[in-house]
């Protein structure tokens, strides 16, 4: 079956076209800068053609159509007609606590999206655009929604619940919820398969290292834990996220440099993390180098960032009382082998043993331990839209 995985953000498009039975991905591509000047489809074609088309896109619509058209084109498209693509999955990304797993999307889905707007202001919307759009170009063919928080669902109360009062949560549903819920599925079934470990009784620890980071502890299958929380702020030090800080520092800094809530939160989004401790960049690659160089503040960043890593996965241990695998993944995870490193020779007081050789591999599934270490330590490289195709084949498949 052939899926259409579509995940929309305010400004962009990206999709991917996935046949569910060979899990290959047929064609894919992002419009850029939907609803600004400069519109653009990049769109690889099946045989691996990179193709950029520039057309205005004022609105989502307009971008499906667009990918749609490309998908359909004679010369380089993937279908030869859209009776080919069977259903389309969208990642949607606040699911609240309406959503314990993907479903076929309806007009009472819609609206539990839509309430969850409030909890995700900059995705939510954006997705339903996408969807809506979707729907008034291929009105029979059926859609899964595939949420960021829904794997995070199994959380006991007691991981979920912050210590505020209560009634915050039952007035304004404010508790954790998680994000990267993909991501921590996918990898820790991968990493049980790989490892030969039963999932549904295995203790596996998942860090997803990107721009954005969060780490988790899934027992028997089912996450118990999760470092991010209402939003994606809370837990690890990130790119450009600040993660865990003391709530005071807000009106601490409100009248020192006399700014309000929202800008406030607009830096610990967007200028603070490892950017914002280097003052430099975002991007793991630069910080090695810069670090290599002799810039203290970058060294300061990498080992910040490793040592917030670190202390998840010891309270995770404690959490899960023990582990049988730690597993790597996202742009950090699966690519910065000195980061890795930084946090795995830390994990001796669990048997771990690093292998530095291993330890070289780049966006590869691997064992980065040795064989006589207690814990395995993996690097899985993670793959949300499989989710998301296999999901949406799941469900229709039972329509
Ligand atoms: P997100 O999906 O959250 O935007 P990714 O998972 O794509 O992020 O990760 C992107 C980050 O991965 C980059 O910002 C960069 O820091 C890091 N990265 C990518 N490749 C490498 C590499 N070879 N070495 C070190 N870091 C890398």
């Amino acid at each position: 079956m052939n899926v259409l995985v579509i995940n929309c953000g305010s400004s962009s498009l990206k999709f991917q076209l996935i046949n569910t039975e060979t899990e290959k991905v047929i064609a894919s591509g992002i419009c850029d800068r939907i609803g600004i000047d400069g519109s653009v489809l990049y769109y690889k074609t099946p045989d691996g053609k990179k193709i950029e088309k520039k057309e205005e896109m004022p609105h989502h619509t307009k971008a499906v159509e667009m990918v749609l058209e490309a998908l359909l084109n004679k010369e380089n498209g993937a279908v030869s007609s859209l009776d080919e693509i069977k259903a389309i999955g969208h990642r949607v990304v606040h699911g609240g606590e309406f959503f314990k797993e993907s479903v076929l999307i309806n007009d009472v889905v819609i609206q539990h999206i839509k309430e969850c707007s409030d909890l995700a202001p900059l995705h939510n919307p954006a997705h339903l655009m996408g969807i809506e759009a979707c729907q008034a170009k291929m009105p029979k063919t059926p859609m899964v929604a595939v949420f960021d928080t829904a794997f995070h669902q199994t959380m006991p109360p007691r991981a979920y619940i912050y210590g505020v009062p209560y009634e915050w949560y039952e007035k304004h549903k404010v508790r954790r919820y998680g994000f990267h819920g993909t991501s921590h599925k996918y990898v820790s079934q991968k990493t049980a398969e790989f490892l030969g470990l039963d999932y549904y009784n295995s203790k596996i620890i998942v860090c997803h290292l990107g721009n954005g980071s969060s780490i988790s502890a899934i027992k028997n299958g089912k996450c118990v834990d999760t470092s991010m929380g209402l939003t994606p702020l809370e837990g690890l030090i990130m790119g450009t996220r600040s993660g865990d800080l003391d709530p005071a520092i807000l009106e601490y800094i409100s009248k020192r440099e006399d700014l309000d809530i929202q800008s406030i939160l607009n830096i610990l989004n967007k200028k603070s993390g490892v950017l914002g401790i280097s003052g430099l960049s975002s991007d793991f690659r630069d910080l090695l180098d810069a670090d290599l160089g002799g810039n203290e503040r970058a060294k300061l960043a990498r080992s910040a960032f490793a040592y917030r890593v670190l202390k998840y996965v010891g309270a995770y241990c404690a959490v899960m009382n023990g582990v049988d695998a730690v597993s790597f993944c996202a742009g950090v995870g699966e690519n910065a082998k000195f980061i890795r490193g930084m946090i795995v020779e830390h994990l001796e007081f669990l048997g771990v043993k690093l292998d530095v050789e291993a330890n070289n591999v780049c966006g590869e599934e691997a064992i980065i331990s040795t064989p006589d270490s207690k814990v395995r330590v993996c690097v899985i490289p993670t793959n949300e839209e499989l989710v998301i195709a296999r999901d949406t084949k799941t469900i229709v498949s039972q329509l």
